[in-house]
């Protein structure tokens, strides 16, 4: 199996050559500025003590503070976190938002866990962290396994040794410091770039099958906004297996299903049972991985058929597989422009905590789109323009962009 750092490795050196960069920017932009691992032990409620292991890995900040999710999931190691935090270097860069990149994790099965100990192992955590995290220098979000009730006991734990500071952790809840409209943002930023590349190539929702892999937070939320964008959702699937209908899912059914049983689509009857290998496989106009990394690799590639990827997940295609998608002419929307929603949500969430300010709703999806647009705009004209792929078109906008900044801020 190939490693995630070496998927993104691949990508960075393809869009480098294009814009001709030098050897030792290229090893300036590759190697992260900090990286650090902590133990994280705690009690849990019977009594046992176990102990974790943390990550923050904070890869550039020369557009501003560094920013990105924390996963909570058992595959959750070193070289994932890495090349997850350069990957957020360049999105954030992509949609051109005042940040550099940074990811974190702890190697854990979070639905394991009670409520009380996922709060316990959190402050830890964040004891471990918070003299390298904060406002200016390092501002977590929600990520694969965490969502806004621990943002808050991080904004929480963080205040106690630096006092009030909501600005230090994105994603909270809206009662908490949020910000309406961050929870489905991923999910919308998704929808508008699938709209978007739809346009482009002159094709209409209503006669678009979608096939969305995974339903947490961005799989649900992208299957609502393409269905009310009149897209035909004929299949979904989450750990506990895909499901299909050929004349469409009831998406609001199948969200109300999850809700009601544990996060879970088990037991969704309203559809044809398949498996998460045969979801990625159906003969659909466009596939969404919305789910972990790595699910189309060199052993099913010759299996997609789905003309159109919209990479909603981070990095869900490794580069073998994406090399042999880009020769049969699949389009694929890249991570970096595709899921930038959330944390575009996340830079409002952050600059409002900041002023003391609030959007509605309908401003918050109002500028999202404006964001989005933008961004999409000039990764696809780049793209003809430089006859490349859409990946590395936003990756050399998004390497231009940071190159510049660090070439800007010297070297004393
Ligand atoms: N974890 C999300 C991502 O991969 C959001 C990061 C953020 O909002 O900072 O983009």
């Amino acid at each position: 199996m190939m490693k995630s750092s070496e998927a993104a490795l691949a990508y960075f050196h393809r869009a480098a050559d294009q814009l001709e960069l030098a050897d030792s920017m290229r090893r300036r932009l590759i190697i992260a500025k900090r990286e650090v691992q902590v133990q994280v032990t705690i009690e849990r409620d019977n009594g046992d003590v176990e102990t974790f292991i943390g990550y923050r890995v904070q890869h550039d900040n020369s557009r501003g503070p560094m920013k990105g999710g924390f996963r909570y999931h058992p595959q959750v190691d070193l070289d994932e976190i890495r090349s997850l935090a350069a990957l957020m270097t360049l999105k954030t860069a992509v949609v051109n938002i005042p940040y550099g990149g940074a990811k974190g994790g702890i190697a854990v099965d979070a639905r394991q866990l009670s409520s009380r100990e996922l709060e316990r192992l959190t402050r830890k955590f964040i004891d471990e962290l918070h003299d390298v995290i904060g406002p200016d220098i390092d501002v977590p979000a929600p990520d694969m396994g965490t969502d806004a009730r621990v943002m808050a006991w991080i904004m929480n734990q963080y205040n106690k040794y630096h006092g009030f500071n909501p600005g230090v952790v994105t994603g909270k809840p809206v009662e908490y410091y949020g910000i309406p409209g961050r929870e489905e943002a991923t999910g919308r930023g998704v929808g508008i770039v699938t709209l978007k590349t739809l346009g482009r190539m002159g094709h209409k929702p209503q006669q678009t099958r979608v096939a969305i892999q995974g339903f947490g937070n961005v799989g649900s939320h992208t299957a609502k906004v393409l269905k009310d964008a009149e897209f035909k959702v004929v299949a979904i699937s989450d750990v506990s297996g895909g499901y299909y209908r050929k004349d469409g899912i009831d998406v609001l059914g199948a969200i109300r299903h999850s809700n009601q049983n544990k996060m879970s689509l088990e037991g969704y009857r309203e559809a044809e049972k398949i498996t998460n290998e045969q979801l990625l496989e159906l003969d659909v106009d466009i596939l969404v991985p919305a789910a972990l990394g790595g699910v189309i690799n060199s052993d099913n590639v010759g299996k997609i058929r789905a003309p159109i990827i919209i990479e909603a997940a981070n990095e869900p295609i490794w580069a073998e597989a994406n090399d042999v998608l880009a020769e049969r002419g699949t389009l694929i929307v890249p991570d970096v422009l595709a899921n930038a929603g959330g944390v575009t949500v996340s830079y409002f969430e952050w600059a409002q905590n900041r002023q003391f300010y609030h959007w509605n709703l309908d401003r918050v999806r109002q500028e999202l789109e404006r964001v989005m647009t933008l961004a999409f705009d000039s990764v696809w004209d780049l793209s003809r323009e430089r006859k490349v792929t859409l990946r590395t078109a936003a990756f050399m906008l998004g390497i231009d962009r940071v190159a510049r900044a660090t070439e800007l801020s010297g070297l004393e």
